[in-house]
């Protein structure tokens, strides 16, 4: 990969300035190219180098981006005496317009360069090589300087515009810079507490679940989400959701077990099943609401 790819807060910075604005570009300038490169929420969280294949203009080699072979074979335009623009009348008003005979250069090519056809540059195609960092999130826009369009002589190139998609993963979820997954778990682990693995990007884990988790309860496993790309060293978490998954049918064991519980559950409501139905009774004798049974 040539020179000139920018860190990506430079290309941050600059973007917020408003997109393809650099102070004093002028005609003689390459465009900028815009492309989206897709990658996977693992790259993402590691960082990946991508080839890119993109197509741009380059100077004509042929003639040296001068458009023809000798220099002496560039004549003044003679409909608008080198002036670019002509006069056009019609009826009252004059119009001025840029010169048809030489698109405005004011200049003509006796023998313009066969390969480029007098243009200075050809189209081609080019393989490049996109360094994507660490922790970049879907959407962000990568510069790689002077990688666009090649200038006429005398301007700068353009740069290519990458803009990053991430696609979504079947496990995990990004949440600013912590990565989320959701673990199934059965009664009893959230009740007594227990081991499990969990996926990370570094490989599988082990995860204490505390006894008395309830469904909902995020447990961390520190430094294992993605970096910050503005604070070195700074990295989220993977967030573990304890899900509590119920079988489905429940087998006569499993629900001779749980009748039991029931009647616990009866006898000793938890403390916020208490206020809950403290307040549902307030709310139901309020304004004469009755309760449903
Ligand atoms: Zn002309
Ligand atoms: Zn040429």
């Amino acid at each position: 990969m040539p020179s000139g790819f920018e860190s990506i807060f430079d290309a941050f910075d600059s973007l917020l300035g408003g997109p393809f604005q650099r102070g004093g570009r002028d005609a003689r300038d390459g465009a900028h190219l815009g492309l989206r490169l897709g990658i996977t929420l693992e790259d993402s969280y590691h960082g990946v180098k991508k080839r890119i294949a993109l197509k741009r203009h380059e100077g004509c080699a042929a003639c040296k981006g001068q458009g023809t072979k000798s220099k002496s074979d560039v004549r003044r335009c003679s409909t608008c005496h080198g002036h670019g623009e002509v006069v056009q009348s019609s009826g009252f008003f004059q119009v001025v317009t840029a010169c048809p005979a030489c698109g405005g250069k004011g200049t003509i090519l006796a023998h313009p360069c066969p390969d480029c056809r007098g243009d200075g540059r050809v189209r081609v195609q080019r393989e490049i090589e996109v360094s994507i960092p660490a922790g970049v999130a879907d959407g962000m826009q990568l510069r790689l300087t002077g990688e666009g369009d090649h200038g006429a002589p005398g301007g700068r190139p353009g740069d290519v515009i990458v803009e990053v998609e991430v696609a979504a993963h079947d496990l995990f979820a990004r949440h600013g810079l912590d990565l989320l997954v959701g673990v199934p778990l059965g009664v009893a682990t959230l009740a007594l507490g227990g081991e499990v693995e969990v996926p990370t990007f570094e490989g599988i884990r082990e995860l204490t679940i505390p006894p008395a988790t309830s469904p909902g309860t995020a447990l961390r496993l520190a430094g294992l989400g993605f970096p910050n790309l503005r604070a070195r060293g700074v990295r989220g978490d993977l967030v573990c959701v304890a899900r509590i998954e119920v079988p489905r049918p429940l087998s006569p064991a499993y629900e001779r077990e749980v009748r039991s519980l029931a009647e616990i559950e009866a006898r000793h409501p938890t403390p916020r099943r208490k206020e809950y139905l403290a307040a549902l009774s307030a709310f139901a004798a309020e304004a004469g609401r009755k309760p449903v049974s």
